[in-house]
């Protein structure tokens, strides 16, 4: 892009995951050389995020990668609260508004996602993608950032930029280096999910493409996530269990919990990954020329699905702040506090809020008098009946990761 006020930037993006490959693309298509540096030798394929929520698709579209996204995955039908016993409490039907919304609910397994956007990276002359550099350090001062990388002998090397972005997840080796070891605000669930990928036939019992069963030990929630029969089952366990413990315990959860009371001969199970789960967040998303971008920033239970979706929403943002860094449109002082202030403001006044609620509302809640006692299950099933109210909650589902207009897509 070269006009008189373009100014050529360089940014090393830290985590080749989903956001760090979402970001790299927006800005490569931008033509922002970017260095994008990950700690393993390919993409990580536990099952994780499957379902994206509008505001996402919004910035799959921006990466150029929608039309792929859709046509490997689906946008799902109903979605329907249930008793353990399979029994259905409330129902959202077409809960992706295809029909109506080109921004709709998609549904593509985060490994599938991963091969997508691998490939659009590798083909893109802007990115350059190191496998096996792992982040141990950063620095800047007035001019530059930089990182400084490990590789798999041992070696280490500086990388310098103009700007670094951590999107390298949970365990951020940025936050860390920014703000200490330890210091990741918020709360840890009593609580241990285990995400499980499964064929099995769910809508031979009525099920619908996503079920949330509500009970206070074998809450789960049933999901398809291919168009070829698979599905995920994330369920709630004991905390005291070790790993090899959940493993163990998971064919005789399979037979209480899911419809039909299945043995293993009856399912094929492809993964088992539990995972404590967290409500957090860093006290700031931006340090000089230093960002964190989702979970690296931020972290919420998975019911509900907001974990990446709020990720993509942030590095939808920052990339527009960096696009008008470098155009000269925008003052980098001003506009990456605006990135810093808007985007914890969603976490904390959206993002952690509903998606806690979806926790305990699975988990926390008697079935028995939810559609009456739970605020947003009485919603769903008045919207049944109700064109208008319907339409109101279709735009809240929207709506959940957006930021008024004005702040944009940030
Ligand atoms: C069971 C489960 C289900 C979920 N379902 C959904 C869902 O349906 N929808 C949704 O929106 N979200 C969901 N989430 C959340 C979602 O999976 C995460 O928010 C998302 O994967 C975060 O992406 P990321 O790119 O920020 O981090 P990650 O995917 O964790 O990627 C981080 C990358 O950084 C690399 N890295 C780490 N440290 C370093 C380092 N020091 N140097 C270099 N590289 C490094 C890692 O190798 C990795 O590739 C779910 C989560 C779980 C656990």
């Amino acid at each position: 892009m070269a006009n008189s006020t373009w100014r050529n930037i360089q940014v090393i993006i830290v985590g080749a995951g989903p956001s760090g490959l979402i970001l790299s693309l927006i800005l490569a298509r931008a033509s922002i050389q970017v260095t994008l540096l990950d700690s393993e030798a390919t993409i990580d394929s536990r099952p994780r995020a499957a379902h994206y929520a509008p505001s996402a698709i919004r910035v799959l579209q921006q990466a150029g990668v929608l039309a792929d996204v859709r046509r490997d995955g689906f946008m799902p039908k109903d979605m329907t609260w249930r008793k353990i016993d399979g029994t259905p409490i409330v129902t959202l039907t077409d809960c992706s508004q295809s029909r109506h919304n080109p921004e709709a609910l998609t549904v593509l397994p985060l490994n599938l996602l991963g091969k997508v956007l691998l490939k659009h990276a590798e083909a893109n002359s802007k990115i350059e993608l190191r496998w096996n550099q792992r982040v141990v350090d950063i620095g800047q001062d007035a001019g530059r950032a930089w990182v400084v990388a490990k590789d798999q002998a041992g070696n280490l090397v500086e990388i310098l930029g103009d700007y670094v972005v951590g999107c390298d997840g949970a365990n951020s080796q940025v936050r860390k280096s920014l703000f200490g070891e330890k210091n990741f605000p918020g709360k840890t669930w009593h609580a241990q999910i285990v995400a499980t990928n499964v064929y099995y036939p769910f809508e031979k019992f009525g099920y619908d493409d996503i079920n949330f069963i509500i009970h206070p030990t074998d809450y789960y929630m049933a999901a398809r996530i291919t168009t070829d029969g698979l599905w995920r089952v994330s369920y709630g366990e004991d905390t005291s269990l070790t790993l090899d413990e959940v493993v163990a315990h998971q064919p005789a959860k399979f037979a209480r919990m899911l419809p039909g009371h299945p043995q293993p001969t009856d399912y094929e199970l492809l993964n088992v990954g539990p995972y404590r789960i967290h409500q957090r967040c860093a006290d700031a998303m931006r340090f000089g020329r230093i960002c964190l971008a989702a979970d690296a920033a931020h972290l919420c239970n998975p019911f509900g699905g907001m974990g990446l979706t709020g990720g993509l929403v942030d590095v939808g943002g920052l990339a527009e702040c960096l696009i008008g860094i470098a155009e000269q449109r925008a003052d980098a002082e001003e506009i990456l506090d605006v990135y810093d202030r808007v985007r914890r403001e969603v976490y904390h006044t959206i993002i952690d809020p509903i998606s806690s609620s979806n926790f305990l509302r699975v988990s926390a809640t008697d079935p028995e008098t939810a559609v009456e006692k739970d605020e947003f299950l009485a919603m769903v099933k008045r919207a049944g009946e109700d064109k208008v109210l319907r339409k109101e909650l279709d735009d809240v589902s929207s709506l959940v990761l957006h930021y008024p207009d004005g702040c944009g897509i940030l």
